[in-house]
């Protein structure tokens, strides 16, 4: 069996003392492929180091919406061509911890939109409180952008406009806890070939992880309660959200 994580921050302080072992537990528990999500110059930087040192890592660049405020988009070019980098982000809006900024968040979204066409890569997208403002953000772009809402937290309305827009759904450990009823729902009605499967980690750790840092190897988690919610195996799973993710980012050969 095969499982991608394709959000994973190993490349925050987290995980500074133990990367080699957090690495080997993921392959353990099948998780053989990790995408590492930059957010601002230091974590994209770092994001570019840990994809060049592990086979099977792979990096995004891009300017989060809380880190806005202290950086910009322009160091975010020329770490484009770098033949790890799959994505473009990741970037979006946040209205959840910061409302009063939300026209230079628009703003560097818009920019970082840009920049994913003119590089043809997908976009890692962000959103909290703010589907409805990213997707006009998006919209004029439709055609000609793709990517993944990586943690989806909206409705299954939201989930169905999003794939519409030619994007992924991207799921994590949230759909294992007992009230996160919107996401079960999309887990259930969404068909399996517009879902990625995600940990966000060190952030989100699934049952029965919660409260203890979350770490690539909980992928795992997630992919078996998405089997347990669409009454199918973990192997199919776990291997058609692979597919998902090797159409998307082009990783892993010939799927351009
Ligand atoms: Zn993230």
């Amino acid at each position: 069996m095969k499982i991608i994580d394709t959000h994973a921050h190993v490349n925050t302080k987290e995980f500074d003392h133990d990367l080699d072992d957090t690495i080997l537990r993921a392959k353990v528990n099948d998780v053989t492929d990790i995408i590492v999500i930059g957010m601002d110059e230091y974590h994209n930087q770092r994001a570019l180091e840990i994809a060049n040192q592990y086979e099977h890592l792979y990096a995004t660049i891009g300017l989060h919406p809380g880190y806005v405020d202290e950086g910009t988009t322009e160091h975010i070019e020329p770490l484009l061509k770098h033949p790890k980098v799959v994505a473009i982000g990741e970037c979006g809006l946040d209205l959840y911890w910061q409302q009063d900024n939300i026209e230079l968040q628009k703003k560097v979204f818009i920019e970082q939109i840009e920049l994913s066409i003119k590089y043809q890569l997908p976009l890692v997208i962000h959103t909290r409180n703010s589907f409805n403002e990213a997707y006009d953000c998006l919209k004029p772009y439709a055609g000609k952008v793709k990517g993944v809402f990586h943690c989806f937290s909206s409705h299954l309305n939201d989930a169905k406009k999003a794939i519409d827009l030619g994007f992924m759904i991207g799921i994590d450990g949230p759909i294992t806890y007992k009230n996160a009823q919107d996401i079960k729902e999309i887990a259930q009605h969404i068909d399996l070939k517009h879902i990625l499967v995600e940990t966000d980690s060190p952030y989100l750790s699934p049952i029965p992880h919660r409260g203890k840092r979350n770490e690539p190897a909980n992928t795992k988690e997630v992919v078996k309660k998405i089997a347990e919610i669409k009454g199918l195996s973990i192997d199919e799973v776990a291997s058609i959200t692979y597919e998902n993710a090797k159409r998307l980012f082009h990783i892993g050969g010939n799927t351009k």
